[in-house]
């Protein structure tokens, strides 16, 4: 019996750095590991949007390319915002996670607005957050990845950090805070591709999709040891 679950990645045209498109990969890969049937979607600027959409993902860019794809998100803004309050999960890195906030105002002095479904605002800076990151998530454990951004964030009083930084700067480097999250929409700092190194993210975010779907997850097992082996590895390391 084939069971599928539908992956789209937003904007991987504009918005795909770091390797974030590795993300991509281990939920599909992931996903057939557990026994499901993997579909990944591409959305890009001016695409139709799909129907029945379980997953989304979305990656980081320069400010150049968040000019590019900013108004093509506003209008997927209310959809968006619909899939999320359905409990759709969602992750977000770097500089989609900006917009998904209420606006991000450049270095240059422009402001892009975001679509406001995460209770964050970022303001561009002189100076780049840039090096390895840890961090610790309240269910999840330790997550790990790297960062790179110029961009800082603060949380408004309707966002939950998604972790709290261990060692590196996460949203601003000011408060201890990385990331956001509101129902299952998750933003981030975190690229590396963040999913490969903390596969218990990628599974939390599955086990949503696939219990959205069918009512149910039950995970096949999966060797994580060597992602498991190296997370512990760059836990105690120096920056
Ligand atoms: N342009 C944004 C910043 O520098 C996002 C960068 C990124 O996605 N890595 O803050």
């Amino acid at each position: 019996m084939s069971r599928p679950v539908r992956i789209l990645q937003l904007y991987p045209r504009d918005m795909n750095i770091y390797g974030d498109w590795g993300n991509t990969l281990v939920l599909k890969q992931r996903l057939a590991w557990h026994g499901y049937d993997p579909e990944v979607l591409d959305y890009n600027p001016g695409d139709a949007f799909p129907d029945d959409v379980d997953l989304i993902v979305g990656g980081g860019g320069q400010d150049s390319g968040q000019i590019v794809i900013v108004d093509d998100l506003q209008k997927l803004g209310p959809r968006l915002h619909d899939l999320a309050e359905a409990d759709v999960p969602m992750l977000l890195v770097c500089g989609l996670y900006q917009l998904f906030g209420h606006h991000f105002d450049t270095v240059d002095g422009r402001r892009l607005p975001g679509i406001g479904l995460l209770d964050v605002h970022t303001v561009g800076g002189t100076t780049r957050l840039i090096g390895n990151i840890t961090t610790r998530h309240p269910d999840v454990g330790d997550l790990v990845g790297y960062e790179n951004h110029s961009g800082k964030t603060y949380l408004g009083a309707g966002a939950q950090p998604l972790a709290t930084v261990v060692q590196g700067a996460g949203n601003n480097g000011e408060d201890n805070t990385e990331g956001a999250r509101h129902r299952n929409v998750l933003g981030t700092y975190l690229h590396g591709s963040v999913l490969p190194k903390n596969p218990r993210l990628a599974d939390r975010l599955l086990a949503q999709a696939v219990d959205n779907r069918y009512g149910e997850f039950s995970p096949g097992a999966v060797d994580d040891r060597y992602a498991d082996q190296a997370r512990r590895v760059a836990m105690s390391r120096p920056r």
